[in-house]
């Protein structure tokens, strides 16, 4: 990460190597805010504005990958910057990393068949965590879905049984 931003003609500050520690070090998908949190412990004076400026600065030499909505709120990745399936709980708005094997050769596919040449894409599997699921129906549903929603939500959402323990 640190040599890429260099690379990138970007000045390598203490503030900004505590950003991409606390990427490395997230295990889920901060929003911006929460690195924020993260980084004021040891650097107070650090602004929002920073955080957001480091991402961009990452997201152009490819070390993160943002997941953004349509409602404006973004999630960070900062382990695994290539595109990969995100499995998301609507209430509790938990973003796990999914692995598919092969998964990557279906994009491949369907970009070569129009000639197109690819640049990106997105999986996101919607439903609801066991923790959510097992909390019962009171909790609001708004955010994520509603956000990333396509159109027609019957056909995103996914309601899963399988223990989060199993997906990670
Ligand atoms: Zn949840
Ligand atoms: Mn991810």
């Amino acid at each position: 990460m640190v040599a890429k931003l260099r690379a990138g003609g970007c000045r390598i500050t203490p503030q900004r190597l505590a950003i991409l520690r606390v990427l490395a070090e997230s295990i889920g998908h901060p929003t911006a805010e929460d690195i924020h949190t993260q980084i004021r412990e040891r650097f107070p004076t650090t602004s929002v504005a920073t955080v957001y400026k480091t991402l961009s600065a990452l997201k152009a030499v490819n070390e993160v990958l943002e997941l953004g909505f349509a409602d404006g709120s973004s999630r960070y990745d900062g382990n695994q910057p290539d595109p990969h399936p995100h499995l998301i709980c609507v209430r509790c708005r938990t973003i796990l990393d999914q692995e598919a094997i092969g998964f990557d050769a279906l994009p491949r596919e369907i970009a070569r068949r129009a000639g197109y040449s690819l640049i990106g894409h997105r999986f996101d599997v919607y439903g609801i965590c066991p923790a959510c699921a097992g909390a019962g129906p009171d909790g609001e549903e708004p955010g994520l879905l509603q956000a990333a929603n396509a159109g027609d939500q019957a056909t995103h959402e996914v309601h899963l049984t399988h223990d989060k323990g199993e997906t990670q």
